[in-house]
Formats: C-alpha cells, sequence, structure tokens
C-alpha cells in the first residue's frame, strides 16, 4: 500500500473564491506545481478530496467541474506536476437537486471520500496526510487515521484563531509548500 497526500482543493491548492463558478477564477497558488511535483517525486499519491456542494445546489455542474479539474491538471502538467485522483462530494444538506440532498458519508468532515481513495488506490491512511485550510479537513483526516496539516492559506488563518480541541491538527503552516516540506523532513519512508 502506498502513503498519499490527501488535499484540500479550494484554499489550499488554488485560492479561495467562495463559489468557484467560472473557470477565470481559477489560479494556482505561485507554489502549486512545485510542492505536487516533490510530492509525485517522493512516490506520495496526490489526491484531491473536496466538497462541492455547489453542484447539489444547483451553481455548477458536472462538467464545469470536470473542466476545472482538467484546467488544473493541464497547469500542473505544464510544469510537471501531477494530481492522480480527485474526489469529490457533491452533496449539501439545503441541496436544490433533490437525490443531492442528504447527509451523506463523504462531505467533510466526514472521512468517506478518503476512505475511498484508500481502497480503491491501496493507499495507507497510517502513512498519509491530509492537508486542509479548515477544521473539517483536519476533522476528515484523522477520521480516516491520516496526520492532519491545517494551512494558514484560504480559510486557514481565521481557523487557526478558532481552533477546538478535538481539531488540532499535527502541525499548522503557512502554506501547501511548508507543508509538504514538512511531510519530506517528519515521515519515515
Ligand atoms: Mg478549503
Ligand atoms: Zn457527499
Amino acid at each position: 500500500m502506498r502513503p498519499a497526500v490527501f488535499l484540500d482543493r479550494d484554499g489550499t491548492l488554488i485560492e479561495e473564491r467562495g463559489y468557484l463558478d467560472r473557470l477565470d477564477l481559477l489560479e494556482l497558488f505561485p507554489y502549486t506545481a512545485d510542492a505536487i511535483r516533490l510530492l509525485n517525486r517522493a512516490g506520495y499519491a496526490t489526491v484531491v478530496v473536496t466538497n462541492q456542494g455547489a453542484i447539489g445546489r444547483g451553481i455548477i455542474d458536472e462538467p464545469f467541474l470536470r473542466r476545472v479539474h482538467d484546467t488544473i491538471d493541464e497547469r500542473l502538467a505544464a510544469r510537471r506536476a501531477r494530481i492522480d485522483r480527485y474526489y469529490h462530494c457533491p452533496h449539501h444538506p439545503d441541496a436544490i437537486i433533490p437525490e443531492l440532498r442528504q447527509t451523506c458519508t463523504c462531505r467533510k468532515p466526514a472521512s468517506g471520500m478518503i476512505e475511498q481513495a484508500c481502497r480503491e488506490l491501496s493507499l495507507d491512511p497510517g502513512r498519509s496526510v491530509m492537508i486542509g485550510d479548515r477544521h473539517l479537513d483536519v476533522l476528515a483526516g484523522a477520521a480516516a487515521g491520516a496526520r492532519t496539516v491545517l494551512v494558514r492559506t484560504g480559510h486557514g488563518a481565521h481557523e487557526e484563531s478558532t481552533l477546538t480541541g478535538h481539531a488540532r491538527p499535527d502541525a499548522i503552516l503557512n502554506n501547501l509548500m511548508e507543508a509538504v516540506g514538512w511531510l519530506l523532513r517528519t515521515s519515515s519512508r
């Protein structure tokens, strides 16, 4: 089983835009490609796990979400970096699409997307890390048995100021590149 890095998308890999509903709003952080390439070369699977309740709310649709992820992939590929798989949760408690209005097991802070990735890609959560900018990322990673990093980009700086005991990450760092540096220094592989 491989180790993985589970990555939140908005505020972690790309700029936080609220609901990202236009491609021109998509902006990778300047260090994102370098950070992902380091993980690729170190042998970590790179897996995005993202809540996309905007689908259930009718703000974006599945084809648009694919275009966003294809565009991220193109920009990363131009810099020799690769996301191995994207998982998204389309559900929302207030969804207007009836079949997506549910309390699911995939929407973070639940760990369903991480657990699905571990099954489908033969990943070892115990040697993996979840990196995100919100408490719900930390909770999802911890529930799956992974280490967790809160980054201060996106909502992270505010979330850090409201940390509670049950959402205590293993590290709090300025951004994804610092998180990758921490991981490569501290993992016993
Ligand atoms: Mg986020
Ligand atoms: Zn879901």
